[in-house]
């Protein structure tokens, strides 16, 4: 719907002549009501005084044409100083009706250009009054409009660019296969299995994201030790670890009070941290988990001896899609999307989630907190 901003200013205007006008009403219903009454009175002692010899009847005279003529006199100049507050109030409208109907016009206008899709819209910010309060906060919706619009385009090439590797892949295969360049052994299928087993997860990891980003992955949190939630992770992903020849260290103490937690979506924080903790550790590497008691929470960290990341990175790897080494990451599995999803669980359980390192080469320590049970 486009807004007329002529209605805007007439009513400004016609609001401004209403003001003159009562007022001018009301002076002239006073003074007709009351003027002659105090000038008669005026008049009285005046010529009382003056011409107490003079016959009665000539005064009396004298001072009706004098309220007469004061009468008129005090009509016309009544008429004109309204003609004149009538200018004035249209000049005063005009100027302030422009300081108010402009920025609205180009609120309007702006928001009319985001909703057809223009995001970098902005409208100019002046004074300090309501409008101007208006305007900033307009600014800034417009602002995180254009970072969600900016996010989502990412987002889809992202997706597509995921999806584009693994099906790459399998097409360069199955083409080998069927023109008989590639032989259908053993370790051909494995590729093509392994290829399939990725896409399947990145679709997995998607709807996760999906869901966890939607606030609509369900979390029914209740008091849990917390070495039964680091023990139940570490048992899954013990035998990777052996494996690859990783050191895995699990020292949480049994005599920690209880947390809130849901067990399956802590342990999939836990498997996310823990699988990239493997992944990012060369052989011999070590991987701790500890646990302990920060009122009102419990931390839970897990560090390794990996190739760590370096500071400038740190603040990113929570980001969706976001991968420190893009190749080496992807070779090894990742799509960008754990610790996403690792964040969104812990805040569902009104816990933090945060990382540290000493730098490339210097390991990494990622630590959440989650909430002591009542
Ligand atoms: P991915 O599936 O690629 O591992 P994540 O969201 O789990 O995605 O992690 C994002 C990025 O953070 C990773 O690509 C990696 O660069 C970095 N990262 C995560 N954990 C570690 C770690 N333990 N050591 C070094 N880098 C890590």
């Amino acid at each position: 719907m486009r807004l007329t901003m002529g209605g805007l200013r007439t009513r400004l205007l016609l609001s401004y002549l209403a003001v003159v006008g009562v007022g001018l009403l009301t002076l002239l219903l006073a003074t007709l009501a009351l003027g002659p009454t105090l000038f008669d009175r005026a008049m009285g002692h005046m010529m009382g005084g003056m011409m107490g010899g003079m016959m009665g009847g000539m005064v009396a005279s004298v001072q009706a044409s004098a309220t007469q003529a004061f009468q008129t006199a005090m009509l016309q100049a009544l008429v004109l100083s309204g003609l004149a507050a009538g200018v004035a109030a249209v000049v005063v409208s005009l100027l302030v009706s422009s300081r108010i109907v402009t920025p609205v016009q180009q609120l309007a206008g702006a928001s009319e250009r985001i909703a057809a899709g223009h995001y970098t819209e902005r409208v100019p910010v002046s004074g300090s009054d309501e409008l101007a309060t208006l305007a900033t906060q307009f600014n800034t919706m417009a602002e995180e409009l254009e970072t969600v619009e900016r996010r989502r385009v990412a987002l889809i090439g992202d997706v597509a660019h995921e999806l584009r590797t693994p099906l790459a892949t399998l097409e360069g295969y199955t083409e080998g296969l069927l023109d008989g360049v590639v032989q259908p052994t053993a370790t051909t299928w494995a590729v093509l299995h392994d290829e399939v087993g990725r896409l399947t997860r990145l679709v997995q990891d998607l709807q996760d994201l999906s869901r966890a980003e939607a606030h609509q992955l369900p979390v029914s949190p209740s008091p849990h030790a917390p070495s039964e939630l680091a023990n139940a992770a570490v048992a899954r992903l013990m035998p990777q670890f052996r494996e690859k020849g990783i050191h895995l260290v699990v020292q949480v103490p049994p005599t920690l009070p209880p947390v809130l937690a849901d067990p399956d979506r802590i342990t999939q924080v836990l498997i996310n941290v823990l699988g990239n903790a493997l992944r990012y550790t060369p052989q011999h590497g070590t991987v701790t988990v500890t646990a302990e008691r920060s009122d009102p929470s419990v931390s839970f960290h897990v560090a390794d001896t990996g190739i760590g990341i370096a500071s400038e990175n740190l603040p990113h790897v929570f980001e969706r899609f976001y991968r420190v080494d893009k190749a080496r990451s992807r070779a090894l599995g990742g799509a960008g999307i754990g610790l996403t999803i690792a964040k969104a669980l812990v805040e569902a359980h009104g816990g933090q989630i945060w990382a540290t390192s000493a730098g490339l080469g210097h390991g990494a320590t990622f630590s959440f907190s989650l909430p002591l049970a009542p």
